[in-house]
């Protein structure tokens, strides 16, 4: 899950694994099960890679439905080109 948490005078935006709670530094996958309509929104997980990958076997198991999989840095790329924000490193 993406929280915030703060440390010392700030408040930093964090991704933690889903799997085992910690904070992925390093990296991550990301789960989701695809919506079926448009418009239609669905649940993202956050996990290690590799270490915790197991996740989407058990969402496979309890859902029914097939997990999609991505990695972290990629679909962080993907999230921020879908709120339009401008790269502030370039
Ligand atoms: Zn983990």
């Amino acid at each position: 899950m993406i929280v915030i948490r703060r440390d010392g005078m700030y408040a930093c935006p964090l991704v933690l694994c889903d799997a085992c709670g910690r904070w992925i530094t390093g990296k991550g996958n990301v789960y989701w099960i695809e919506p079926k309509g448009v418009g239609d929104i669905a649940k993202v997980w956050f996990v290690h890679k590799p270490g915790c990958t197991g996740l989407d076997r058990v969402i496979e198991q309890h859902t029914g439905e097939h997990v999609h999989d991505e990695d972290l840095d990629t679909w962080l790329d993907h999230l921020r080109r879908n709120t339009a924000l401008k790269d502030t490193h370039d």
